[in-house]
Formats: C-alpha cells, structure tokens, sequence
C-alpha cells in the first residue's frame, strides 16, 4: 500500500504511460521497486542538470556560429534578471525554426534549388517581427542570431512583438530581377505556414526593397485569398507602407543622440559630430542634427573621409551622394585619411555604416563624448570594455536604431486598423517611443551600475521573460 501512494504521488514525474503501468503492475505484486526508484532518482537529478552548452543538434558545437554570441549576451545578463534567472533558459531556444528548400525556374529554363530560412525566436510579447535578408553567406545560425536580437530590439522599445528572422541563401547579383521575384514568392509561398498578420510579420533586409516587400505581400495576399498589407512592413507607399519608414531609422538615431547628448550636458547646438556612413540611417541622423544647430565635421563613406573644423555643409554632401553616389569630393569640404577619422575630437560619433568599425585597433583613439549606434554591432566587444574605461558612453544598437522597427509597428498598426495616420503623428508618436526607451535604459543602467548595452539586455530579457512566465 505505501508503494502503491508513493507510486501516486510521484505520478507527475513519470514521463510515459508505460513507465506508469509498469509501476503500477510492481506495486501492486509487491515487488521491491527499489530499483526503479534509483533509476528515477538519477533521471530527475540529470534533468536538473543544465546542459553546459544548450547547443540545438542541428549546430556544429565547434563552429556554432553568431547564435554562440547570442547565447553569451544572455549568460552574461543572467546575473542582473533575480527570480527570472530560473527563466533564462527560454531565451536559448529559438521557439520554431523553419527551413525550407525553394526551387526557381530560371530565365534560360533551368531549375536552381535555394535554402532559406524563417526563425521565430520567442512570441511570448506578441507575433514575430523581423527582416528577410538575401545574401549568399547566410547560416541558419546566423538567422537564429538575427531574430533573438529582433526579440531584444523590440522589447527595448517595448513594441507587442517577438523576434523573427528570415534569410534565403542567394547572391541577388547573380540573377535578373524576375529570376529574384520568382525566388521572392516562392519563398513566401514556402513559409506562408508559420507567418501571418497575427502570427509573424517578416520585413525587409539586407538586398530586399520596397519592391521585394510588394511581392511578398502580393504572394501572401493571393494565397489567403484577401488583401493583406499588414503581413510584410516596409512596403510601398500605394500598398500601405507608412510614411516616414523611410527616414525612421536615422530619425530614431537623432533622437537618442539629443537624449544622450542632454545626459552628458552636451549642447548639441554647436556640438561637433562625425558619421561613418551617409546613406539612409547617417545621412538623415546627420541631416536631423545639421538642422539642430550640430556641426557635422566629418563624414566617412566608402568614397573617403571629408572634414570641415567649422562644420560642413550638410545639404551639399546630401546632394553630392544624391549626384555621384558619395561623399568624396563635397564643396568646402577637405579630405582627410580614413583612419583618423576615429581619432577626431568631437561630442558625437555615429557609426551608421558597417559591423565592427570601433575595434581593439581603433577604440583607444576615439575621443568623442557619446557613441550612437546607428548601425548594427559597430562595435566589438573589446572595444566596448576600452569606451567604458574611457568614460565614453556608448548608446547600444538596439535602442540607437530602433527607429526603423519602430515605425515598421506604425505601418502594421496602420494596415490593421486600415486607417493612416499623418507623417507628422508618426514623428511625434516615434518620439515618445525613444525618448521613454531610453529613459528606461538610462535608469537601468544607473540601478545596476552597468553600461548602457548591459542595461538593453537586462530591460529586454526582463519583458520577455515576465510575459514568458505569465503564460506559462
Ligand atoms: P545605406 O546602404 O543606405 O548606407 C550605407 C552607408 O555606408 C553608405 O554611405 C556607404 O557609403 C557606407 N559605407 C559602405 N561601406 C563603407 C566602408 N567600408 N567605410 C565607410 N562607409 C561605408 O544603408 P543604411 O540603410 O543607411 O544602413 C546603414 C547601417 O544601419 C547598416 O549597418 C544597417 O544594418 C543599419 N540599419 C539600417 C536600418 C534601416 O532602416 N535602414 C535599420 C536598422 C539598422
């Protein structure tokens, strides 16, 4: 009879039926089940043992790729996360990992097979939101990485989203614009199953354009037999795109520097600033803080390096990109070297163009006041610990560069509801949205004595964890 009531008491930690009758049939012909209470014992104590390395089969655990960063960005924030450390384990599983094989006629009628992925990492805040990128190099654990950042970025901001992601392994270079709207829509087709308005609401990256997201949401639309703008952002203006997508990004970056700058007592009335990259994120950033009074004094892009101590004209270089493509050779304006760039001395640095630019070569140097991410990880992490020892404060990416998705939720608000709101509404309602994600961070950081990069993950994990833990 006690055999029989420990039996039942320890029910719930059998895991099969099986397991169960087997018991049961023990007990009751009073057999020692000793034995199995052993085996029990060392299988509960295995299960609470936390795997060393949650690496997903499908990895290589040599070479594991961007999703082994991603899993130390969340070791090293665990500290800071009280009971939902217990929790923490969630964010190293990416919830549904789909990967699809897409097969294209080509224009001279033969068949190319494409690998391509869409990751949805954690729902727990709402549907997924993420871009698609085409590019030969990409790894489905690159793709894993690039939608638990999604999850971080939008809970930093606080948007009712997940991170997604999705990729397709292609060089666009390679194929006409017909070969690459075949492989658009066929793709579209091949994960139409895991996305949705409500569901996951994929975007545009890196080689997808407004014209990219037409077709996706054309592909979408047909397939579910009813107009559907809100199931890709970054779409046209005439298929529901929003205003003022266009410039979010480098508007949400302008933004946070007028925030950081107020934190550091800058004036940005006369602050020098330099950018890395005038295209779409630095050249409105720049633009926006031209307009505030900032003295832009340098600009990189991949032309060369141009200067002017008193400022430079910003308008001319805007039109000088417009006419030849960069920045090289903008009226008044003379050209320095590429590495002392970073050197210069100013109260503003954005890096707006490539990954890795503020390195363990360069970080030394840099003698800005404020570093403003505008684009995605330009700074490695030695170099992080050389800003910190600096004093330099450093405004992460998924705050600096939120803009863009930001406005992305604008667009699929807007295509929910049908209604449309003004440019204006958008750029106050953006606003609002920065300037308290940065406040929030900014008193994180200050809480806990860490960066501001620190503070983003520990704001972030929090917010998915607590509704992790609330659903559960
Ligand atoms: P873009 O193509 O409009 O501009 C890129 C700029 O980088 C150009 O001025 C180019 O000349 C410059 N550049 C390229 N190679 C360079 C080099 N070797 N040295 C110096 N400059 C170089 O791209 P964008 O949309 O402005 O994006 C810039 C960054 O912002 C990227 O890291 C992107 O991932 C990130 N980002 C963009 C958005 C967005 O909405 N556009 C959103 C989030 C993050």
């Amino acid at each position: 009879m006690p055999i029989l009531c420990a039996a039942a008491a320890l029910t719930p930690l059998f895991k099969t039926t099986l397991e169960l009758k087997l018991l049961k049939y023990l007990a009751a012909a009073g057999y020692t089940i000793s034995c199995y209470f052993y085996s029990l014992t060392f299988k509960v104590f295995a299960m609470s043992q936390k795997p060393s390395q949650p690496l997903p089969s499908y990895l290589n655990p040599d070479n594991p790729g961007p999703w082994a960063v991603f899993l130390e960005q969340v070791d090293r924030v665990a500290p800071y996360l009280g009971d939902l450390a217990d929790w923490v384990e969630t964010l190293k599983h990416p919830e549904r990992t789909l990967v699809v094989n897409i097969p294209v006629k080509m224009d001279d009628g033969s068949i190319e097979h494409f690998e391509g992925y869409r990751v949805q990492h954690n729902l727990s805040c709402g549907p997924g939101k993420g871009g698609v990128r085409f590019h030969q190099d990409v790894t489905l654990s690159e793709t894993m990485a690039l939608s638990a950042w999604m999850s971080i970025k939008t809970a930093v901001v606080g948007l009712p989203y997940g991170g997604a992601k999705g990729s397709v392994r292609i060089d666009p270079r390679n194929y006409s614009a017909a070969e690459m709207e075949r492989v658009t829509r066929r793709y579209i087709e091949e994960i139409a199953p895991v996305i949705g308005v409500r569901q996951d609401i994929p975007g545009p990256d890196i080689n997808a354009s407004g014209q990219t997201m037409a077709w996706m949401m054309d592909s979408y639309s047909k397939k579910v037999g009813e107009h559907s703008p809100g199931i890709v952002t970054g779409k046209p203006i005439p298929l529901g795109g929003s205003l003022g997508r266009v410039e979010a990004t480098g508007r949400g970056v302008f933004i946070i520097a007028s925030e950081a700058a107020r934190d550091a007592n800058i004036d940005l009335k006369g602050a020098r600033v330099c950018v890395q990259g005038f295209g779409n994120v630095g050249g409105t950033a720049g633009s926006l803080l031209h307009d505030a009074g900032a003295h832009v004094i340098a600009v990189q892009d991949h032309t060369g390096t141009i200067y002017n101590a008193n400022g430079l004209d910003v308008p001319a270089v805007l039109e000088q990109v417009r006419n030849t493509g960069g920045v090289a050779g903008s009226a008044n304006s003379e050209t320095i070297s590429n590495e002392s760039f970073w050197s210069l001395e100013c109260e503003i640095l954005i890096p707006a163009a490539l990954a890795g630019q503020i390195n363990a070569n360069n970080a030394t140097s840099v003698q800005a006041k404020v570093i403003v991410e505008g684009a995605n990880g330009p700074t490695t992490p030695d170099a992080d610990d050389i800003l910190k020892e600096k004093g330099i404060r450093v405004v992460p990416d998924v705050l600096a560069n939120a803009g863009g998705v930001t406005v992305s939720y604008f667009e699929w608000v807007q295509n929910l509801s049908n209604f449309y709101w003004t440019e204006k509404e958008i750029n106050e309602r953006l606003g609002v949205i920065m300037r308290e994600a940065y406040a929030t961070l900014s008193a994180t950081a200050h809480e806990h004595n860490v960066s501001l990069r620190t503070a983003a993950y520990i704001a972030a994990c929090t917010r998915i964890l607590n509704a992790a833990k609330l659903r559960y």
